[in-house]
């Protein structure tokens, strides 16, 4: 069974014609336009998918830079930076 290109009717496989729209069906006709369509559906595809990506990308790293700026203190003394789990100053010593 093959699917006529232009209007989708179901041929036989030995077909040279749609029954339904009589456009020719000759296989390399039918290949090189299937192919085209397909490379272009293709395409489409894979640039939405792209921007999803990049769309997940951005948000993940926008996430996660809030993340990791929250979990940085700085000493109320000296006003150095401190990992987030410090409990002391590395410079001072002030409990923070
Ligand atoms: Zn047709
Ligand atoms: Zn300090």
């Amino acid at each position: 069974m093959l699917y006529c290109y232009k209007c989708g009717k179901k041929n036989d496989e030995d077909a040279e014609h749609c029954i339904k729209c009589g456009t020719n069906l000759y296989k390399s006709n039918r290949f090189e336009e299937n192919l085209e369509k397909f490379a272009k559906e293709i395409g489409e595809r894979a640039e939405k998918f792209g921007k999803k990506v990049e769309k997940k990308v951005k948000e993940f790293a926008k996430s996660t830079e809030g993340k990791l700026y929250a979990n940085l203190k700085h000493c109320s003394n000296c006003n150095k930076d401190l990992d987030y789990d410090a409990k002391y100053c590395w410079k001072c010593g002030n409990e923070v």
